[in-house]
């Protein structure tokens, strides 16, 4: 036990690390508001150690964003649009097929598609889409939809989501994403995302889609109106549905963008919060791989120093985001390979080059 935990008012909690017995939410709360960051840091570096060894990882992938036109109003959501606006877009299928093979060139693996529920594309589009991008390359892995999407997708259909689900995996869906998580408890729901989906709807897309054997990551977004507490509900509630279904690969946390919404936040996530966050994750989802450092919104520097707090993996090359850059975020639309290795190893980590489901493509040295 190193000078600084054994000093630490967090000391039982790393004991119950070392010998591998679960946090309570009680001890996941201490963590997410100590000022002692360094010792959070040290516990959370040792549970990742544990768990993934010294490996970083990445994936080359490209994002794309189908439309932005939604038929929801989330008050959090600087990304959606009404038909009525003028910087609303909707992309054809041939658009999303041009995006693809130009991004294939420089090496993505996977390509990573949300969008808003938009009015009146028929269920056909997106089972269209699916095709037409696995016609591109059959090894190209789809990321596609949100939970959100998935309902919509079935309301579209008439059918139940697993069927809705099992339809896209046939067209070629390889993994869900976890967007759209926000925080789960129904007070803050409500006042963030009115209209949207449950908690507990969420959890069911995603329960029905690893009951398919499919895999999906999953999200929180943090830093708003939330309490420390509601956080902690929400990682409480995705680890007893990974106790369940098993099948989330990753999380994500997402720190909140405050532009162009109607979310009233003047004191965003700092540094030290989002690096608390991150490690109180890696403690607590003890049932989870791979903790992810989401540089579109944290900024690649901070996300560089997360991989020493607990996180294994920097997401992708992303190529053009929209929803976190709408909201304010002055990150860039892009890194290379390059720029994620780098960052990887003056980390102190050995990059690694990784699929949509966390397997190694490319081991690079460290
Ligand atoms: S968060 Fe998603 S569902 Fe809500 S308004 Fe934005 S695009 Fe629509």
């Amino acid at each position: 036990m190193s000078f600084l935990i054994r000093k630490s008012e967090l000391r039982d909690i790393h004991e119950k690390v070392a010998e591998d017995i679960r946090i309570s939410d009680e001890d996941a709360l201490r963590l997410l508001t100590s000022k002692d960051v360094n010792a959070v840091g040290a516990i959370a570096n040792f549970a990742r150690q544990r768990k993934v060894g010294n490996r970083a990882s990445f994936i080359v992938n490209r994002y794309i964003n189908y439309s932005n036109y939604c038929i929801l109003s989330c008050k959090f959501c600087s990304f959606s649009r009404k038909k009525r606006d003028q910087d609303g877009f909707q992309l054809s299928i041939e658009d999303m097929v041009t995006k693809a093979r130009e991004a294939l060139d420089i090496g993505i693996t996977e390509l990573h598609i949300v969008g808003g529920l938009h009015p009146s594309l028929p269920f056909e589009y997106y089972l269209d889409m699916i095709r037409a991008l696995k016609q591109v390359d059959a090894g190209l892995q789809l990321k596609c939809f949100t939970a959100i999407e998935i309902l919509h997708l079935a309301w579209l259909a008439k059918k139940s989501t697993d069927e809705t689900l099992q339809e896209l995996k046939i067209a070629g869906l390889d993994a869900l994403t976890g967007g759209g998580a926000e925080i789960f408890d129904p007070s803050v729901r409500k006042q963030i995302a009115v209209g949207k989906e449950s908690a507990e709807e969420y959890l069911s897309v995603h329960d029905a889609w690893h009951r398919l054997g499919g895999r999906s990551t999953c999200t929180m977004l943090y830093g708003h109106i939330e309490k420390p507490t509601d956080r902690i509900d929400h990682l409480r509630r995705l680890r007893e549905q990974q106790d369940r279904s098993g099948g989330f690969t990753g999380f994500i946390p997402l720190p909140f963008q405050p532009e162009n919404n109607e979310i009233p936040v003047s004191d965003p996530p700092t540094g030290t919060d989002q690096l608390r966050t991150i490690a109180t994750a890696r403690v607590y989802l003890d049932n989870f791989e791979h903790i992810t450092a989401y540089w579109i919104g944290m900024g690649l520097n901070l996300a560089q120093v997360a991989l020493n707090y607990g996180a294994d993996d920097l997401h992708g090359t992303i190529v053009e985001e929209h929803i976190f850059h709408m909201a304010g975020s002055r990150t860039p639309q892009a890194h290379t390979a390059n720029e994620m290795i780098h960052a990887i190893r003056e980390a102190g980590r050995q990059p690694v080059q990784r699929d949509t489901f966390y397997q190694a493509i490319r081991e690079i040295e460290a």
